[in-house]
């Protein structure tokens, strides 16, 4: 039998960052063995899902490329087979029908819980055949009243659960409808799913779908519970903390495979390893390396993560991903430098690609005015005779790279007898417009040379204003 497993989220929203290390936990067991890795879209909750949700869910996984080998199948598609395996129940007298109105239950359950008992469904209709005529009903499972159930969690270990602490769970709606237990039951029986890989939010079911698939006959699949991620303040990560969404870390200039990386390291580790490249992640991952207790979202870190990719990936694929960035920002790239080209020259100067994108803008455009500090700094009069004369060299060069740019204002600051940042850092904020920039002559060398004739001509020009402003 292949080895498969499936990510199944409800699209109500965008793709979490925790559902996206679901995900990616589930794409990295399937591939590390062989097997299949299923996309499922539980959409039975119809006022709840909707079409931009599983847009945003197939983005993200498009975004993050963890692509599934079967699917994406909707569960409201199959609606036919879930009434049949609910009829196959009731036949087989492991379902009910229970015509007891939602008030009727509440009372009941104020009243077990009045008694010092867990509130819950007390079974009235389990054994009744005295079925009213036209009156609605739900379908109950009849959940065995003696035992326990044990999940065999790989993650978390044995769970056992004794049968007295379950209720006989609603699996058909007054209209029909199957509810999320008896869907999920039935579409990882069809779709041989062997391990089920998701939150540990939904391990309160996972005794209920044993029971249910037990009662089908079915086998069990294998589950691994993941401990959920917290935000910085210890409670569960949520939009209060900041980014949640995956694409949202996209929009913050995260590449990614640095959000890959730090994901498969929150909540899991191999040794003190760090970094990990898709084939590693794939080699080394197992279930049995995840930690049992929920880890806490850490940005610094991811930034950290992200700085090493930015470095270290290819500077033309960093490069396709600036694109997004800079369109993003209305910065035309069309003309100037190659943008692997500002990759090598930015990337360790800055903590995202949108950053990146920001400080990258005078590579394409001219700047509209001079940053006001680094302008009052370094654009004074006596700033005025070594740009004169840099610019008179640089427009003599028949060579523009780096090294000619370097030798000419070295040969400035000889001439003059001045320190190089007297000449380097007047001239640094005429070509750029601001105070920082990637090394000068690396920086000079990707602006085009008349270009940068021209924009000493602006700094002489507002040197000269100030001085006769006084
Ligand atoms: N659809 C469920 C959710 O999004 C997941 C169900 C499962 O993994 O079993 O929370």
């Amino acid at each position: 039998m292949t080895l498969t497993t499936r990510f199944a989220p409800s699209p109500t929203g965008y793709l979490h960052v925790g559902g996206a290390r679901t995900a990616l936990y589930s794409w990295l067991y399937a591939k590390k063995n062989g097997g299949d890795f299923v996309l499922r879209i539980e959409d039975t909750d119809l006022e709840r899902s909707t079409q931009e949700s599983v847009d945003a869910i197939m983005d993200g996984m498009n975004w993050l490329n963890l692509d599934w080998n079967r699917g994406p199948f909707f569960q409201t598609h199959c609606f036919d087979r879930y009434k049949e395996v609910i009829q196959q129940l009731l036949d087989t007298g492991h379902a009910y029908r229970c015509y007891c109105t939602p008030e009727e239950v509440d009372a009941m359950r104020e009243e077990l819980k009045a008694a010092g008992e867990k509130p819950r469904y007390n079974g009235l209709w389990r054994d009744r055949t005295d079925y009213p005529e036209d009156k609605p009903y739900v379908i109950r499972f009849r959940n065995p009243l003696e035992g326990s159930v044990i999940i065999k969690d790989i993650v978390k270990g044995d769970i056992e659960i004794s049968n007295s602490e379950l209720d006989d769970l609603i699996i058909a709606r007054s209209d029909g409808s199957p509810t999320y237990n008896l869907t999920v039951v039935v579409d990882d029986w069809d779709m041989k799913i062997t391990h089920v890989v998701r939150g540990d939010d939904h391990v309160n079911n996972t005794p209920r779908q044993i029971n249910i698939l037990t009662a089908l006959g079915a086998p069990l699949p294998e589950y691994a519970h993941i401990p959920m991620i917290l935000g910085d303040d210890g409670k569960r990560l949520s939009k209060r903390h900041g980014a949640v969404g995956v694409m949202q870390y996209r929009d913050d200039g995260y590449l990614p495979e640095a959000l890959l990386n730090y994901l498969v390291r929150l909540g899991w580790s191999h040794g003190d390893q760090e970094i990990f490249s898709r084939e590693e992640m794939i080699e080394l991952f197992d279930l049995t390396g995840c930690n049992r207790a929920p880890s806490a979202f850490n940005t610094d870190k991811l930034i950290w993560v992200n700085q090493h990719y930015m470095k270290s990936l290819d500077p033309e694929y960093v490069a396709e991903h600036l694109t997004w960035h800079m369109n993003e920002q209305g910065i035309n790239t069309d003309n100037g430098p190659a943008l692997s080209a500002i990759v090598k020259v930015q990337a360790d100067r800055v903590k995202t690609l949108k950053e990146m994108a920001q400080i990258s803008r005078y590579f394409y455009e001219e700047y509209t005015e001079f940053d006001e500090k680094a302008a009052k700094k370094h654009l004074r009069g006596v700033a005025k005779d070594p740009l004169v004369l840099v610019q008179s060299k640089l427009a003599a060069l028949t060579d523009w790279t780096a090294e000619e740019i370097h030798n000419a204002i070295n040969a400035t600051a000889e001439e003059l007898e001045i320190g190089m940042g007297k000449v380097g850092m007047p001239l640094r904020v005429a070509a750029t417009g601001a105070g920082n920039s990637p090394s000068l002559d690396e920086t000079l060398a990707l602006l085009e040379q008349d270009q940068v004739i021209v924009r000493i001509d602006k700094a002489i020009a507002f040197i000269d204003e100030r001085v006769a402003n006084g």
